[in-house]
């Protein structure tokens, strides 16, 4: 990858890209850009580009701020493979010539410096869900792919084989970009797909999740199809996870420090491994509001619903285990932990500061987990004790205030603190949810009385 902005102008000449995207997320983590031509990307790369940030929803500036400055991190330039002459580049919103603390990636960038400066990386894997689906004539959603409706659709080979031409250009996608594609399933809804890639930094696979929902979306209008990355579009089926996979790394010997060979508890993991897990779990409601960010969210979490396998694969409780699914936290080899709270709505920013800073607050405080959870949490009886993760967005907003740990790592913004105002954007996300009445009440309660 360049590494300065001479590096990043020869790539551009060396690929014959005609445009450059200069990318960034708002704290809903919707992409944004504007596409500059080849010319014009010299001036980009000295000067940054302007944006009127309260046109892109929530950044924290009113349409009286001044302009958000877009800097290109020349690093993350990558050839985008679905088109030919275009390419990326992810931006740092800057304001008054600084970082603009409430930029989601400004945020997790601080945080990493932070722990490198502790002679540590944090490295995450991604494992993105989402379904491809169609709008039908009455306003309803509908699965795209009409003869998807086999119950345990999970690796259904006729499934893949119908919609090959979309997975494979997927696939195709990812390999061309370089990041290490090892594997594309049918999950376990009707019409929904995963696409596996290699683990890396956690900035970087940060950047990777946005530009790969934005390359699916972008892939399936192509065929005419939807893809959504709601997190549970449809009540009578799993949702959409993002799951990541989680370690720590000692920056001098480049060893992983979650893993542990004399593990008395048989995962394979270190104390401080543990004690990271542990450090999640005790700020769980905080984590959840960012891993979870929308009122479509909780319903997802719902460990046991009525989905075609009997099983939604997304945790209600605040519990960690060895290779078991119904578990929040789930230690699936030696030496890393996977978040599988995490949905594909979460802006991948917020979600890895909330996680690191949760991870390393049970790291200072050498907190223990205490022993894996080896229970199936989808089966009554069985999580009577368990903590239960917040059932609303309203419930985790009110937690993310609540949590000073989290407090301190979003850090300062302009007339305060980033926490506030991000629970205060979710709970009246959830207030105008709240004010309308749904077909449910209207059925279950019209008559009832
Ligand atoms: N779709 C499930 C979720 O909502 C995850 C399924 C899986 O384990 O891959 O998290
Ligand atoms: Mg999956
Ligand atoms: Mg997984």
């Amino acid at each position: 990858p360049p590494e300065t902005a001479e590096d990043f102008l020869h790539a551009v000449a060396r690929d014959d890209i005609e445009f450059v995207l200069a990318m960034f997320v708002n704290i809903d983590g919707k992409p944004c850009c504007k596409l500059v031509p080849a010319a014009a990307v010299p001036e980009l790369l000295d000067e940054g580009l302007g944006f009127a940030g309260h046109a892109v929803g929530a950044i924290g500036q009113s349409p009286a701020d001044p302009d958000l400055v877009a800097v290109p991190d020349v690093s993350t330039y990558t050839v985008l493979p679905w088109r030919t002459g275009l390419a990326a580049v992810m931006c740092d919103p800057h304001v008054g010539g600084a970082p603009w603390p409430y930029a989601p990636r400004v945020i997790l960038r601080r945080r990493l410096a932070a722990l490198a400066e502790r002679g540590m990386d944090f490295k995450v894997g991604a494992e993105p869900e989402y379904f491809l689906v169609r709008r039908t004539p009455d306003g309803g959603v509908a699965v795209a792919d009409d003869e998807d409706t086999a119950d345990l659709p999970c690796y259904d080979a006729r499934g893949l084989g119908r919609s090959l031409d979309h997975v494979a250009t997927v696939s195709r996608a990812l390999t061309t970009l370089g990041w290490g594609n090892y594997s594309n399933d049918h999950e376990d809804a009707n019409g929904q797909f995963e696409h596996d890639f290699a683990y890396a930094d956690a900035l970087v696979t940060a950047d990777r999740v946005i530009l790969f929902r934005y390359l699916v979306q972008m892939l399936a209008r192509e065929s005419g199809l939807l893809a959504t990355f709601m997190p549970k579009p449809f009540g009578h089926l799993t949702g959409s996870g993002l799951h990541l996979h989680m370690s720590l790394w000692d920056r001098a010997s480049g060893t992983e420090l979650f893993r542990g060979a004399n593990d008395a508890r048989g995962l394979g993991m270190s104390d401080l491994g543990y004690s990271f897990i542990a450090g999640v779990l005790a700020h769980a409601p905080a984590v959840v509001a960012f891993g979870c960010p929308t009122v479509n969210s909780y319903k997802r979490l719902a460990a046991r619903d009525d989905t075609a396998s009997g099983s939604s694969w997304a945790p209600t409780w605040a519990t960690y285990g060895g290779n078991n699914r119904t578990q929040m936290l789930r230690v699936p080899a030696p030496g890393r932990v996977e978040a599988r709270c995490v949905d594909s709505s979460a802006n991948p920013y917020l979600a890895m500061t909330a996680l690191l800073a949760a991870g390393l607050d049970g790291i200072d405080h050498g907190m223990d987990p205490g022993a894996p959870n080896e229970a199936n949490l989808e089966r009554e009886g069985d999580w009577d004790t368990a903590p239960a993760l917040p059932a609303t967005l309203a419930e985790a907003a009110a937690a993310v205030t609540a949590d000073p740990v989290l407090r301190a790592a979003f850090g300062k913004v302009s007339n305060g603190e980033f926490v506030d105002y991000y629970a205060q954007l979710k709970q009246s996300e959830f207030a105008a949810y709240h004010r309308r009445v749904g077909d449910w009440e209207i059925e279950r309660y019209l008559t009832a009385f």
